[in-house]
């Protein structure tokens, strides 16, 4: 399966990045070149999965809390543009992954993000996964959505210990996976950005 082994791929690269100590903060950082608005490309996993609203739900999650937020659903990869996939990891545990990319002579080389803005983004879901562990419902895989969607935003994980119970953007060990909105400090984080 071509999307699979892809997926697999990008997945060992974002361990990579993802464990990369970063600053002890709440955003990176650094965003995406383009701000706060730009496109999401859909690839086809995502309605074979049938995750498609599951994606939309965390893209309007993080709409609007500033004016200078839209991800728009785009039908086109393209230069700037996110990309989202759901597919199979090996790594047990790991239900989604955020990996930031710079695109260099027309590839793409993964960026910490705390280092520098990135030009797109690739958000993989992992649905076997969220299935052996009982996470394969609406509330928990939208919490992956929305966290990982959050990332793409420049939203690091949440460190403060008084804010973390309600946070969607808690670190996956101690992540509230009934959680699926953004906290009001989740919103007043990414305000700090837009
Ligand atoms: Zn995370």
């Amino acid at each position: 399966m071509k999307i699979s082994k892809s997926v697999m791929i990008i997945s060992f690269i974002c361990f990579l990045v993802v464990f990369v100590p970063s600053a002890n903060a709440t955003t990176f950082g650094h965003i995406h070149s383009q701000g706060g608005k730009f496109g999401a490309y859909y690839d086809s996993s995502i309605a074979s999965y049938g995750y498609t609203s599951h994606f939309d739900f965390a893209r309007n999650a993080w709409a609007g809390i500033s004016p200078n937020v839209a991800i728009s659903k785009s039908n086109t990869k393209g230069y700037g543009i996110d990309e989202y996939y759901v597919g199979t990891s090996s790594t047990p545990h790991l239900y989604g992954l955020f990996t930031p990319y710079n695109n260099v002579f027309g590839a793409g080389v993964p960026v910490d993000p705390s280092n520098s803005n990135w030009v797109y983004s690739v958000i993989s879901v992992y649905d076997n996964n969220l299935n052996t562990d009982g996470y394969k419902n609406s509330t928990n895989i939208r919490h992956t959505t929305t966290h990982e969607v959050g990332h793409s935003l420049g939203l690091a994980h949440t460190e403060d210990a008084s804010k973390k119970a309600a946070s969607v953007m808690t670190a996956g060990s101690e992540a509230n996976r009934s959680i699926n909105t953004p906290s009001d400090y989740d919103k007043n984080q990414l305000r700090t950005l837009y």
